[in-house]
């Protein structure tokens, strides 16, 4: 079991609400997994599940009305909710590194790459400047661009470029962790595919752990080592890539699954998920799934099923009383 290793990131019980006029919508809601040093989790499920919220969470970048109600974010050994300011700071750039979803809008339009990076590599380390522009240049080299590329503006950067340079900035300390939401979301597969091999080939250089939040659960099962689905807030299942690919067990993962064209295995019709997403303002008592579920037991109306490990494979969680049935029956 991959527990064994001492985790990089713990994420125990997190709650996040959106506090607005008509209530609290919790976004996240109960959330607990790990991420070891090295490894890639994936985190995927459908638009408005709380993906960006955790993300966002974990480093306690998130702002109002988004507020952490419970639970407790561990970096090694430190709580990330309770860092002062200034630690924030230095684990926000010399330990975790973020690339959102609108990474492509994070460079300044009017500032060239090189000052950009430039001015990174002087607020993080004592180099003189002709030492952070040679820094800059290694950087460039490094995501696969050239080093005149210092000298470009943004606009003058393909979608596919600037979004190399903001892997660029942030690999820049050396992080142990990089934090991905959708990074190639906005980019052509070709590039995309680009991207994520220089990716893992920095990553096996580096040994940085990732969290890549997609919605792409192909690309997915390509990189990730486990992926975690999430569901109105709540993570439902997690378990190695290739148990989810190939054996969902969570009646929403196998929609999700269900859902999705494979490009090697043969053609079949695709089944989508009936329904709509969950309203976070009028959950039920139950599962948050049941009016979706083709599933549903009478358990699953008034009971909320637990996030649980499974009997058969202990790398496997599960929430849902249909599974928690099946196993009990095993
Ligand atoms: P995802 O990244 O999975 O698409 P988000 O984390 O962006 O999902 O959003 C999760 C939920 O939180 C959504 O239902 C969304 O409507 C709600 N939400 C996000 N931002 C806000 C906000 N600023 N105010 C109120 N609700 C929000
Ligand atoms: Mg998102």
């Amino acid at each position: 079991m991959i527990d064994v290793k001492q985790p990089l990131l713990q994420i125990k019980n997190v709650c996040v609400d959106y506090v607005t006029d008509s209530g609290n919508a919790r976004a996240c809601n109960n959330v607990s997994f790990n991420i070891h040093p090295g490894e890639t989790v994936g985190l995927a499920g459908e638009s408005g599940c709380g993906k960006s919220t955790l993300a966002f969470a974990i480093s306690n970048l998130h702002s109002a009305p988004a507020l952490i109600s419970e639970g407790e974010i561990i970096f090694e050994d430190r709580d990330v909710l309770k860092m002062t300011q200034e630690q924030l700071r230095s684990f926000r750039w010399n330990e975790t590194a973020m690339v959102f979803q609108s990474a492509m809008n994070a460079l300044n339009p009017v500032i060239t790459i090189g000052a950009q990076l430039i001015d990174v590599v002087l607020a993080h380390k004592k180099v003189t400047k002709a030492e952070a522009y040679a820094k800059g240049e290694e950087l460039l080299k490094t995501v696969g661009l050239h080093p005149s590329r210092m000298e470009s503006y943004p606009h003058q950067l393909s979608g596919g470029m600037r979004q190399r340079v903001v892997i660029a900035i942030a690999l820049i300390l050396r992080p142990k962790l990089i934090i991905m939401d959708e990074p190639t979301t906005a980019l052509d597969v070709v590039v995309e595919r680009d991207i994520m091999d220089e990716l893992f080939e920095l990553k096996d250089k580096f040994g940085f752990a990732i969290l890549f939040i997609s919605h792409d659960l192909g690309l997915m099962g390509e990189i990730a080592d486990r992926i975690g689905i999430m569901y109105a807030g709540k993570l439902v299942e997690m378990a190695v890539a290739t148990d989810i690919l190939d054996n969902p067990k969570h009646p929403y993962t196998k929609g999700l699954v269900g859902s999705f064209p494979t490009i090697h295995g043969p053609k079949i019709r695709l089944e989508g998920i009936p329904g709509s997403p969950l309203n976070l303002l009028e959950t039920p008592k139950g599962c948050y799934f049941q009016a979706r579920c083709q599933s549903c037991l009478d358990i699953c109306i008034d009971h909320q099923p637990d996030f649980k490990k499974l009997k058969s494979n202990t790398e496997r969680y599960v929430a849902c009383h249909v599974v928690e049935e099946l196993e009990a029956s095993l």
